[in-house]
Parts: structure tokens; sequence; C-alpha cells
């Protein structure tokens, strides 16, 4: 999917800022005025030429009429608004296409992630001459102790199938360049989940640790249905691996159930008359418990390559400030 500079954006006569901050925002009408507050002044004072893209992902709050207000006293953010709840990654994607900037931060809208970082790591990229630096969380505290946990697994379970390039509890804050940007770009995915493409991608990287802090307001916007479909896109796009497993599993019920044979026949074969239902029970459901999960298996990626050809775009924007001749002129 390509995604041209805006023309308006180019007509108001603008460079290419030093610095783009992507927030991806939805429903978060009680944390956003909070977190411009605290992010705004941290920007200001970098000294250098920035852009913030907020993109809202079809909030149905008070979130678009919030957006709008900050940005006719901020002009340096773009409020970017999409048609639809499209989801958290497909929010970072619109955000990154659109970001202009030499160098390009992610974050969240809720302010778990402390904005003071982004100085940090900016300061960290120029010094080295790093591509990527990684928000690495030193501690999760203020997570609940499902999250902690879920998260876990997901971490160790990536790491095994992407490789240790992954760092450990690393989310979506953090810095790219705009080469790591433009390699991000230039990837056909249609369900990117970036923490695991961003490491895949190479580059030198740094990391800048810090610690998750507690949401400011509201409540989080991943419930368990949002978490397994983020952890199932993520094992479907980088590894078959889950398909082998379903062999696997087929050949482990071949064995129990081969087990099962002979001993039903030995038992059959020393007169025994036990009626034996029960073993039977407890094969077919085992059989017909690995088939099952070999065909949801199989589903999972088949709807994944359905939805890979029919080429959907992944969100729909509804508005978007720099294309706004009104708001252009007005600056
Ligand atoms: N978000 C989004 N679309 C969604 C869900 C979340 O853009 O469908 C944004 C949300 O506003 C926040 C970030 O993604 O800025 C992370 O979401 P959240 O804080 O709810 O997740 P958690 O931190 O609890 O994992
Ligand atoms: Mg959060």
């Amino acid at each position: 999917m390509q995604h041209a500079v805006p023309p308006a954006h180019e007509a108001a006569g603008w460079s290419a800022p030093a610095l783009s901050v992507v927030i991806p925002i939805y429903n978060e009408q009680e944390a956003l005025p909070l977190t411009v507050a605290r992010l705004r002044p941290i920007l200001d004072g970098m000294g250098i030429d920035y852009e913030v893209v907020g993109v809202d992902d079809g909030s149905t709050d008070a979130t678009a009429m919030i957006m709008q207000k900050i940005h006719q006293d901020w002009p340096e953010l773009r409020t970017v608004r999409f048609a639809r709840n499209s989801g958290h990654q497909a929010a970072l994607t619109a955000g990154i296409h659109r970001a202009r900037g030499e160098y390009v931060v992610s974050i969240d809208a809720d302010l778990q992630d402390p904005p003071e970082k982004i100085v940090e790591m900016y300061e960290l990229a120029l010094e080295k001459d790093l591509d990527i630096v990684y928000g690495v969380r030193s501690d999760r505290g203020t997570d609940t102790f499902f999250k902690r946990r879920t998260a876990g697994v997901y971490y160790w379970l990536m790491r095994k199938l992407v490789g240790k390039s992954m760092p450990n509890q690393a989310g979506d804050f953090r810095l790219l360049s705009r080469a790591a940007v433009d390699a991000l770009k230039s990837l056909p995915e249609h369900q990117p989940v970036y923490r695991l493409l961003v490491p895949w991608l190479g580059f030198n990287s740094g990391e800048v640790v810090y610690v998750r802090e507690e949401r400011v307001a509201g409540s989080t916007h991943y419930p368990l249905s949002k978490m397994v479909r983020l952890a199932l896109d993520s094992i479907t796009n980088f590894s078959a691996s889950p398909l082998r497993l379903a062999t696997w599993l087929g050949l482990l019920s071949f064995l129990v159930c081969f087990c099962l044979a002979i001993y039903t026949t030995l038992q059959y074969t020393f007169g025994s008359t036990v009626p034996g239902w029960s073993s039977l029970f407890i094969g077919m459901l085992f059989i017909g418990g690995v088939q099952l999960i070999c065909v949801g298996l199989l589903g999972e990626y088949i709807g994944r390559i359905y939805s890979a050809v029919q080429a959907r775009p992944a969100y729909f924007v509804g508005y978007d400030s720099a294309e706004d001749t009104a708001v252009a002129v007005r600056k």
C-alpha cells in the first residue's frame, strides 16, 4: 500500500521535520489532554523541528473533537481520523506511513510510555548512529497479574519464533530512522505486527529502558479478544511451525491410538470382558480434538491467505488535517 504525501502539506511549504511522533488513539478522551500537556513541553524543549501524527482509530467518544481543538492551538499536531475502528497496528501503520520526519517515534496515548524517554531515544540514535531504538520495559508492576503473565508467554513464544533479535518486553514504544521507516513501508504486509517486523528488519539498534507507568486515565482497549488476535497475527505472520505442530499432534494421536489398539486386543485375547466403552470414548474424543486443532490451524492460515488475496486496505482515512485546505489556509 503506498500512501503519497498529501499535496496540501507540500503546498503549505513544510520541510521534513527532524522528528515525527506517531500516536494511535482510540477512545482516549480523558487521557489525551493529559498526554498532550506532558508531551508538548518536552518536544518544544528539544529545540528541533517536529510533528506529531495523531491517528484517531475511529473513536466513538469525544476524542475527535478534542483532537481538533488541540490541533488549532498546536499546529504541529496533525490529526488523521479513521472511518472506523481498525486496530492499534493499523493506526500505527497509518501514522508511520504519513510521518515525514528524519526519525519517527511511536508512543501510546495513555502515558504508559513516558514521553521524557523520547529525548533519550533521539539522542542515543544521533550519538551512536542507530536506526532503531527500542523502548524496553524494565518493570510491569503497574500491569495486572493477568497482563504480566500473558505478556510473559507472548514474548517467550515470539523470541522462539523470530529469534533473539527481538528484545524481550519491547512493545510499540520505539524510535525508527528514515531508512528503517522506508524499509517498513516497502513491506507488503496486510496485518503487520510491528514489534516482530522491526527486529526482523535488522539495522543497528539500541535500547532505552523505562518503567511502564500506570494508564493515566480511562481503561485498556486491549480486551482478551484483541490480545488473542495480536498473538495469532504474530504467530502466523512469522512462522509456519504451528502447521508442523498439527503434523506432530496427528502423529501423537496415531501413537496413542496404536497403544490403545494393542491394549484392547490383549484384553480381548485374555478373555477379559470389560466393555471398554471408556477407552473407546477417550480415543474418539482425543482424535476429534486433534482433528479440530489441525483444522483450526489450517483455517487461521487460509483466512490470512484469503484476506491477502482480497488485498483490502487495512484502514480508511475519513479525515486528515494535512489535507484539510480550510485548516491549511487558517495556519
Ligand atoms: N489503540 C488503538 N486502537 C485500538 C486499541 C488501542 O489505536 O483498537 C491505542 C490506544 O488508544 C493506546 C494504544 O493503542 O494509545 C495502546 O492501547 P491500550 O493502552 O488500550 O493497550 P494496553 O496498554 O492496555 O496494552
Ligand atoms: Mg496502555
